[in-house]
């Protein structure tokens, strides 16, 4: 496992384990597997409605807390410092855990420098070791690094070989923020695992499509967190430090991006409206 430095010290594995869409049921079974094969790094998130999976998973894998990386997200439903900071402490209730390793605002939308406060409130008891954002688009990634006492660490944002994030990331690095990925095979979006070009670079290294996905992400510099329910597609998608693309496999799959999203973008008024109407 390679590890990042975030801006306040704290290492984070450079690779995790994501559980969007992994029911409440199926959790406990798939986090179980994933830190048995060596995972150390969990992604959850409020909306997921599986934190109290993650939490269960994580108190009978054996492994001390301490070696563990969990991420949860605070859902716009819950913006607002008041109630972000009610959503915090029952979160690391559901998580089983007096702390979790970075938190995360999930959304730009509702009362976000509300939840922030909450957040910085909650790093300084020691409640967060590291606080971030997700699918904070450059414009106001700037303005909540301009505007808050302490800086976000994170940002965790679409980022695959069909949206690269090249503008985004150097705003990041400018400001001092670790990019963080989601959706590295692009949920398999446009025939992911089949891609000719992926296949290729994947052959040549006697690995996968998705694990030359993965390490393209890696060397540059993004940390990923690859979603599988399957045990034998976590060990594939953590088997990615035995290789390295060079100078023509990179080149080759910065060609692949398109610079778009392939599920929305918050910049179009239909998308807030849709994000911010699954709040009722
Ligand atoms: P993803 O990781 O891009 O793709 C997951 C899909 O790929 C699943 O259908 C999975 O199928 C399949 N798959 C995984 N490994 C494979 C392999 N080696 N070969 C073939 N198929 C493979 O999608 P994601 O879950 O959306 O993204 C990853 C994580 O990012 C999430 O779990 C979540 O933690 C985070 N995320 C965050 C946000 C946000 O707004 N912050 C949004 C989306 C996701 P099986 O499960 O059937 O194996």
């Amino acid at each position: 496992m390679e590890y990042v430095t975030l801006s306040n010290g704290v290492k984070m594995p450079q690779l995790g384990y994501g559980v969007y869409q992994v029911s409440n049921e199926e959790c406990e079974r798939c986090v179980r597997d994933a830190i048995s094969v060596g995972y150390r790094a969990i992604d959850t998130a409020q909306s997921y409605h599986n934190e109290d999976a993650v939490g269960a998973a994580v108190a009978a894998s054996g492994v001390p807390r301490s070696e563990l990386f969990l991420t949860t997200k605070i859902w716009i439903a819950n913006g607002g410092y008041e109630k972000a900071k009610t959503s915090i402490d029952q979160s690391l209730k559901n998580l089983r855990s007096d702390y979790v390793d970075l938190l995360l605002i999930h959304q730009p939308f509702n009362d976000y420098y509300g939840t922030w406060r909450a957040m910085e409130e909650a790093y300084k008891a020691g409640k967060a070791r590291a606080i971030g954002v997700s699918n904070f688009y450059p414009d106001r990634l700037i303005d909540l690094c301009r505007f808050v006492e302490i800086k976000p660490m994170v940002n965790q944002v679409e980022t695959h070989v069909f949206n690269q994030q090249h503008q985004a990331h150097e705003i990041m690095v400018k400001y001092g923020v670790q990019h963080e990925n989601w959706g590295p095979f692009a949920e398999g979006r446009k025939d992911f695992f089949t891609n000719p070009m992926l296949v290729e670079i994947g052959r040549k290294h006697g690995k996968s499509s998705a694990q030359a996905a993965l390490r393209y992400l890696l060397q540059r510099d993004v940390v990923v967190i690859p979603k599988s329910t399957h045990k034998e597609r976590m060990i594939q998608n953590l088997d990615v430090f035995d290789f390295a693309l060079d100078d023509q496999d990179m080149a080759a799959i910065e060609a692949l991006d398109e610079g778009q999203s392939l599920f929305f973008s918050h910049y179009d008024p239909a998308t807030v409206e849709m994000i911010t109407g699954l709040v009722r």
